[in-house]
């Protein structure tokens, strides 16, 4: 299957799309057309694990990957989940499942597919004929970081090279990030925020002069941002398997419609959920979401995206976000796929920060997406209200989507489809708040707020965070955002 430019430009493979992460005119790569999954085929996937129905679904778009190769790499990849089943469906009652998706390595959802890029893209080199080693470089704002450090560890023909803003993140994500094992990963911290630290980090990507300096040196660039075809393409596999889970236990018939809801930032998880709709799964609605940071709730309400306003630090720091990168591919779609009427919204957002939907397109969004968002107060008191309710303890991302959740469900009696809540952290990862929701405690210690939490709710502590205090830290480098390419310098030529 062949990969086209949102933006109009180019045209390439599975393979290429995946090394190259973003088209050469700056638009995101979307397939070329929708593979189907029949109703056939949905029964005979009832039957296979969660590695083989995410290497099914990942084969249909990638079909110049082997299919054995892939179902290999799957298997691999979510052996790395603690508890056997890397997707797990957690009934609440007849109306209510969680997906929780934090069982990885790193404890977010980002492992679902960041255990598994590293595969994609060095397969992907071999495919295109790269012979070059691929240095990947990746700017957080937190939990992307962590996950792409644990999935490119001592691959092979891989290093990766990890930047964060110094003052940025939480003290979890920083130590998780500082104790990193692996012989070909590195972390810098950078003085200043997100945005100067991901500018920094881009203005490399895009200079010529660094990129040839760096082919002499045998050495080319890659990325790991949710962006990046080969962060989606292994997301859409899990609404499959949530949905066949509901099927095999009995809760539902095969073709029967179930709801979505999912805390977003980027867009990159409930575009996933879009796409699996657009491949056949009976999907309801989709409901989108947002934390104070409520563009989203606003575009999807209105039709009008509009960025210019404050932007508000939250307890739920992985969707604190302004630019929904992954939104631009559903535009796309919106749009009956006309790239020029994409290429203008993106530079009517960039010039002047807000664009508009046709009404047409409003109500196509509106026929499948909903969406909500949830304030500081609600964050914690659903937090509260649903552990007391269900001693079902949630991370603080997680809580936001059940908010909304509660909301549409409230709003619309007559839909009796069951609603999945997608959960997209451990609450372990976030246990100051989580515990300052629990029981009003203000515990300043991270260990400390996770041995309480544990006693508080006897759920088993991740041996990922469990672990992480006796580590030794290995990268305290912190630099100015001038002199990054010179950290990458020493990096590549370090032996
Ligand atoms: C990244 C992240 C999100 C947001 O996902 P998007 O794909 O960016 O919309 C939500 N919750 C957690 C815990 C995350 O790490």
């Amino acid at each position: 299957m062949n990969f086209i430019s949102t933006r109009g430009g180019e045209c390439v493979s599975g393979a290429q799309a995946i090394v190259q992460g973003i088209a050469r005119d700056g638009g995101l790569f979307v397939p070329e057309t929708f593979p189907s999954v029949s109703v056939e085929e949905m029964e005979k996937m009832l039957s296979m694990s969660y590695a083989e129905r995410a290497a099914f679904v990942l084969h249909k778009y990638l079909d110049e990957y082997d299919y054995d190769g892939l179902k290999a790499a799957c298997e691999k990849a979510y052996a790395q989940f603690e508890g056997g089943d890397a997707a797990p469906l957690v009934k609440i009652d007849s109306s209510l499942y969680m997906l929780e998706l934090y069982h990885g390595p790193t404890c977010a959802f980002k492992d679902m597919a960041l255990t598994l890029l590293p595969y994609l893209l060095r397969k992907g080199c071999d495919i295109v004929g790269i012979k070059e080693q691929v240095l990947i470089l990746v700017a957080t704002s937190g939990d992307t970081g962590k996950a792409a450090l644990e999935g490119f560890k001592d691959a092979e023909g891989v290093k990766i090279m990890v930047f964060y803003p110094n003052d940025g993140v939480s003290k979890m994500q920083k130590l998780q990030m500082a104790t990193q094992e692996g012989k070909n990963v590195n972390v810098v911290a950078v003085r200043g925020n997100f945005d100067s630290c991901q500018s920094a980090v881009k203005e490399i990507f895009t200079s010529e002069t660094c990129k040839e300096e760096l082919k002499t040196k045998g050495v080319v660039l890659s990325s790991a941002n949710s962006i990046n075809f080969g962060r989606l393409a292994p997301q859409i596999a899990y609404y499959f398997s949530a949905y066949l889970d509901l099927v095999s236990s009995g809760q539902i018939d095969m073709g029967d419609k179930v709801n979505f809801a999912v805390p977003t930032g980027n867009f990159g998880n409930i575009l996933a959920a879009y796409y699996a709709e657009r491949m056949g799964l009976p999907v309801g609605k989709l409901i989108c979401a947002s934390n104070k940071n409520n563009v989203l709730t606003d575009f999807i309400r209105t039709g009008t995206y509009d960025k210019r306003r404050e932007f508000f630090k939250t307890m739920s720091p992985s969707m604190d976000i302004l630019i929904s990168s992954n939104l631009e591919r559903l535009l796309f779609e919106l749009a009956d796929r006309n790239t020029t009427r994409v290429k203008m919204r993106m530079e009517k957002l960039a010039e002047e920060g807000v664009y508009q939907l046709y009404d047409e397109e409003l109500s196509a969004l509106q026929e499948i997406l909903w969406a909500d968002f949830c304030g500081e107060d609600e964050t914690v008191e659903t937090i509260y209200e649903f552990f007391e309710e269900y001693q079902y303890p949630m991370d603080t991302h997680t809580a936001c989507a059940m908010y909304a959740a509660s909301n549409y469900m409230a709003q619309h009696e007559k839909d009796k489809a069951p609603m999945v809540v997608v959960s997209t952290a451990s609450p372990y990862k976030f246990p100051q708040d989580v515990m300052y929701a629990l029981t009003g405690n203000d515990i300043k210690d991270s260990f400390k707020a996770i041995k309480h939490m544990h006693i508080a709710t006897a759920m088993k502590v991740p041996a990922g965070l469990s672990k992480l205090r006796d580590k030794p830290v290995r990268f305290t480098g912190v630099a100015d955002k001038d002199k990054l390419y010179g950290e990458v310098l020493k990096f590549v030529d370090r032996k």
